[in-house]
């Protein structure tokens, strides 16, 4: 049976292409796409009481309070009772999850299970051009001349964040805050897992699985 209301999470550590299969997923199947990150960033922008009290630990790269993110995001997926939405960035703990648990069960859970070595290895190359924001990659897609800006001339930068020894505590931090999260799922029998390397190759298969689900409006291919 093919439900049409489909309230779902997207799952996976930091570098792992997430950001780029969920953009994939709300244009395909046109769910609500909500970023717990970008909700933030918009109530510190909106200056209100939540995102005040958000700002010092985003500041700090700390996770914000679970009382605070479940809040900030149940009181929105009220508001999208006959919705569907897809999730992103939340849950992040165990205390987040059974909260939204609670309120609002999820009927897919979608783990992007890539490996850290490869992880690493794609953050470390990349370098970026601080002025425009162009990123560029030493493997994928390296600038004309090594360590310039392809338009500009001026030299690129790898940003602190994408240094090895930081992308290695990042993915640390995910995996021991996480892991419960994904444990309660699996234990629920919706946590779904795809492994891989690369988004393209991930794509096809997630796109195939959410199709069991709910009826996409169309597939778009990427190659
Ligand atoms: P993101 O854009 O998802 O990386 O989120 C940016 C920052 O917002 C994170 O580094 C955290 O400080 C905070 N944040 C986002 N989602 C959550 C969450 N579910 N729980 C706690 N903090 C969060």
């Amino acid at each position: 049976m093919i439900s049409k209301l489909l309230r779902a999470i997207i799952m996976g550590p930091p570098g792992s292409g997430k950001g780029t299969i969920s953009t994939r997923i709300v244009k395909d199947f046109g769910q609500k796409h909500l970023s717990s990150g970008d909700m933030l960033r918009s109530q510190i922008a909106n200056k209100t009481a939540a995102g005040l009290a958000a700002k010092s630990y985003i500041d700090q790269g700390q996770l914000v309070p679970d009382d605070i993110m479940v809040e900030l995001i149940l009181s929105e997926l009220k508001g999208l009772r006959s919705e569907s939405w897809l999730l992103d960035g939340f849950p992040r703990t165990l205390p987040q999850a059974k909260a939204l648990h609670a309120e609002e069960p999820v009927e897919m859970v979608l783990n992007l299970d890539i490996p850290f070595p490869v992880i690493i290895d794609r953050i470390k190359g990349r370098w970026t051009h601080l002025a425009s924001g162009r990123i560029y990659h030493t493997e994928f897609n390296p600038p004309k001349k090594a360590g310039l800006d392809d338009i500009t001339g001026e030299p690129l930068v790898q940003r602190d964040d994408d240094r090895e020894e930081v992308v290695r505590k990042r993915l640390e931090i995910y995996q021991s805050r996480t892991q419960p999260v994904l444990d309660f799922y699996r234990k629920l029998g919706v946590l779904q897992e795809f492994q891989g390397k690369y988004s393209n190759e991930i794509w096809p298969r997630v796109h195939k699985f959410i199709a069991t689900k709910t009826t996409p409006l169309q597939y778009t291919e990427y190659k």
